[in-house]
């Protein structure tokens, strides 16, 4: 196994039970996830990344903390390494981030910036009634933020992350979503990237991505990210946990503890190779 390998299982341990680990499984079998091949893209293109983030969870259609956080830690490392990323957020998402990340931009801000490589982390994308939905199959009213990787796809490279098929990017992969998730024909997405990252928590999939960054890079581009101060910002300003649906110190019911230290556990295996 290589180290990328080792950085993408870490990442996909599936403490959600959602059936994302099966996905994984089977990606890994037919050697269709390549973190190795998209921190290479992600360095190759790193001049002007624009990511993409923001789920909002019914009833109130406000953000989740799953997103952000990674979309902070990938934006963090890609100016790292010389690039002058923007974040694209959900409307609900905007303030709060801008908190954390001052070139946080709206949907409707996004059409000004041509960007050199495309992320999205946690992004509703449409399923094929043309409607969005959660993973609990409700319909959700949101600005059409997938709309900006259909627009580049095929055009620069785009990179789509998900924990639940039900995410901009996942299209790609829609064989499986059907295959493994509950409720996968209603939620599935049908919106497709030039590659698929997932993990547990589209945050810890975000890590992972710059943890092989780092590789690359040959520098530690995790150290110095405090996930849990971030965190707590974005609660302070409303954000919501996805499953729980109120704002607390978790994402996806997961509490940041377990995040933080799976953050430990990634810079770990950076120390075999940086
Ligand atoms: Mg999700
Ligand atoms: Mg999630």
């Amino acid at each position: 196994m290589s180290i990328y390998d080792a950085l993408a299982h870490l990442v996909n341990v599936d403490v959600g039970d959602r059936g994302i680990r099966n996905i994984f499984y089977e990606l890994m079998l037919k050697r269709v996830l390549n973190l190795e091949k998209i921190a290479d893209k992600a360095l190759e293109f790193s001049e002007r990344p624009m990511i993409v983030t923001g789920f909002p969870i019914p009833p109130m259609l406000i953000a989740e903390t799953d997103g952000p956080l990674g979309a902070l830690a990938l934006a963090m490392a890609l100016e790292e390494v010389g690039g002058k990323p923007v974040i694209v957020a959900e409307k609900t998402l905007l303030k709060p981030l801008k908190k954390i990340w001052k070139r946080t931009i709206s949907y409707e801000k996004a059409s000004h910036y041509k960007p050199s490589l495309v992320i999205s982390i946690e992004v509703p994308g449409r399923a094929s009634d043309g409607k969005y939905y959660s993973m609990k199959g409700l319909e959700i009213r949101c600005d059409p933020l997938d709309e900006i990787l259909l627009n580049y796809y095929g055009k620069v490279y785009t990179i789509g992350i998900g924990d639940g098929g039900n995410e901009a990017g996942l299209g790609s992969i829609r064989n499986l979503i059907l295959k493994y998730i509950p409720l996968g024909d209603k939620i599935s997405s049908i919106v497709p990237a030039s590659e698929v990252f997932i993990g547990t928590t589209s945050n810890w999939a975000g890590y992972a991505i710059v943890a092989a960054l780092s590789i690359k890079y040959g520098r530690d581009l995790l150290k110095g990210f405090d996930e849990g101060n971030y965190l707590k910002m974005l609660i302070e300003e409303g954000i919501v946990d996805g499953v729980l649906g109120r704002p607390n110190a978790s994402v996806d019911a997961i509490p940041i503890e377990v995040s933080e230290t799976v953050i430990e556990l990634l810079r770990g295996l950076l120390r075999i190779k940086i």
